[in-house]
């Protein structure tokens, strides 16, 4: 059966602007009628040049972090209405990366969920369990936390706007992808919770992706499994020649549906600032 699907690749702290702007003329004819959206994640000074080469493309061009001030005396810095207006359409929030070695909480990954919302840009909300979490049988226990925690508080009308990814924390940048059943298994469980937050139909339709480890050879089994809206792809992300396989192989086959894509969706409903 067709199933949405989205890729993203996530640049971490690799590639000068000069660089992503060689990148994205280097794929973009690679992955030219491919169906649906590819978000690319790049380093804050890559945005707005990135964005300006990706129009016309079926690239889109988002940030790997942002502060849940929406301004302020936060030296070092950056706030969701500056990537906005650099042509962010889309920040991941909370990776693993950002929670293990820059200690952010589930508190504080939840107040920029919701900052993210109110400034329209749409969150892709990163959960995983460690190695020792999944070795005690905490997987559960750990996904449910950080779901629940981040999306606390998030109006129903605002779920559309979601995009949630599973990625275990021992499979990212290990080369050890998680096996098909855990993947399974973990995606059927996000999906019971995000049913359990905001009812079965918004729910439902949360895209939930897979990332750890992706790569050509593997893409295409993943996305296959139940729940699977997707990849979210580290380190395979930074060729282009290996990024637009991973593209062609689920979504160069016209056997998938074009996605919901920041370019056409509703903005969010707009809710008081606290501030
Ligand atoms: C990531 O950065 O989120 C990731 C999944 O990395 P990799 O694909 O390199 O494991």
């Amino acid at each position: 059966m067709a199933k949405n699907v989205y890729v993203v690749g996530n640049w971490k702290m690799y590639k000068t602007a000069r660089e992503a702007t060689d990148y994205i003329e280097s794929l973009a004819p690679k992955i030219e009628g491919t169906k649906g959206m590819i978000y690319l994640s790049v380093p804050y000074t890559s945005i707005a040049p990135a964005a300006h080469y990706a129009k016309e493309t079926n690239i889109v061009i988002g940030a790997q972090n942002m502060n849940d001030a929406r301004d302020g005396a936060f030296t070092g810095e950056i706030a969701g209405l500056m990537l906005k207006e650099a042509g962010a359409t889309f920040v991941i929030l909370g990776h693993s990366e950002r929670r293990h070695i820059f200690g952010e909480s589930n508190a504080l990954i939840h107040r920029k969920v919701l900052r993210a919302l109110q400034d329209d840009i749409q969150p892709i909300l990163c959960i995983g369990e460690t190695s020792k979490e999944r070795d005690a049988g905490k997987t559960d226990e750990v996904l449910k936390e950080q779901l629940f925690s981040a999306l606390d508080g998030v109006p129903k009308e605002d779920a559309e706007h979601l995009i949630v990814a599973y990625e275990p924390v021992w499979a990212i940048g290990t080369g050890k992808t998680a096996t098909l059943k855990h993947i399974e298994e973990a995606h059927l469980f996000c999906r019971a919770c995000l049913t359990e937050l905001f009812g079965k139909k918004q729910g439902g339709a949360i895209p939930i992706l897979y990332g750890g480890s992706v790569k050509p050879e593997n893409v295409a089994e993943i996305v296959d499994q139940k729940e699977v809206n997707g990849v979210l792809v580290g380190g395979a992300s930074l060729d282009t020649d290996t990024f637009a396989e991973i593209v062609q192989k689920i979504a160069g086959g016209g056997a998938l549906k074009k996605t919901t894509t920041p370019k056409t969706r509703k903005p969010p409903i707009r809710r008081k600032k606290k501030e």
